[in-house]
């Protein structure tokens, strides 16, 4: 499906590709499609949310783009470069360099502080930013020195945020980044995550089970059965503390 519109005046550019994608996996005997056929063409610095419902492939999808994960069919390209003629170390540096990851248990490490968590990654970046700038970019900076079983959950997917952003990525995926919270924690994560695409101009993609957030991007996906059921911009995009569910 073409994607034409381009969310900002500057941005008519792709960053990343995904072209007739297709994923069986093979449990022993039985073959389990997730994903059949799925085209999709980011544009550099977009939010895009992808909605479907639970099981539809979401994070199968995710993992695909993020390079954990690789296609049965079909090819993926970033900043035109075909991932799967990437060698092993290629797509050790692509994870590393160009993919910031949140998911929906933020993944902290439980024996250490905020500022450790996020240098877990800006110590193996080579574009970092500083760990407490970007602590304090999602409004953490009274938190630097408090382990996660010290944070709520919405400070902890903070942390994680944090942690995936200062290692300035170039695409942030997000994994259900509010699915383990309430809604008006839940808001204010979303409202980070405008507020650092704007700031940053980090491409953003947000899967979810949860049609409303699809309101704070600049562009919604359905991914129903497996494949695009509906890719349009999202020309009313509302603010992040108007999202309702
Ligand atoms: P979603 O994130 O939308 O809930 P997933 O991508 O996690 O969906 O999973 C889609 C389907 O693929 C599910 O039926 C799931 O059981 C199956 N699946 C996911 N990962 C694997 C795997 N590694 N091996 C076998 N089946 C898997
Ligand atoms: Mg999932």
């Amino acid at each position: 499906m073409a994607y034409a519109l381009p969310p900002e005046e500057n941005a008519n550019s792709s960053i990343l590709t995904l072209h007739h994608v297709s994923k069986t996996y093979h449990m022993g005997e039985l073959d389990v499609p997730v994903l059949h056929n799925v085209n999709l063409d980011l544009q550099r610095g977009e939010i895009a949310v992808i909605v479907g419902p639970s099981g539809s492939g979401k994070s199968t999808l995710l993992n695909i783009m993020g390079g954990i994960d690789t296609p049965t069919d079909g090819e993926v390209f970033f900043d035109g470069k075909d991932l799967s003629a990437f060698s092993e170390r290629q797509l050790t540096a692509y994870r590393r360099h160009s993919i910031g990851f949140v998911f929906q248990f933020y993944n902290l490490v439980p024996t250490l502080t905020a500022t450790e968590n996020v240098m877990v990654s800006t110590e193996i970046s080579n574009q970092a930013m500083d760990p407490v700038e970007a602590l304090a970019r999602v409004g953490l900076s009274h938190r630097l020195e408090h382990f996660p079983a010290q944070l709520s959950g919405g400070e902890q997917q903070r942390v994680a945020i944090a942690r995936a952003i200062a290692k300035n990525p170039q695409l942030l995926l997000c994994d259900e980044p509010t699915g383990a919270l309430d809604l008006d924690t839940g808001r204010s994560i979303l409202q980070s995550l405008v507020q650092l695409n704007k700031e940053l101009g980090t491409t953003t993609i947000i899967i979810t089970h949860n049609s409303a957030i699809a309101g704070i991007s600049h562009r919604r996906v359905r991914l129903g059965s497996g494949t695009i059921a509906d890719d349009q911009r999202n020309l009313n995009r509302i603010d992040a503390d108007k999202v309702n569910w």
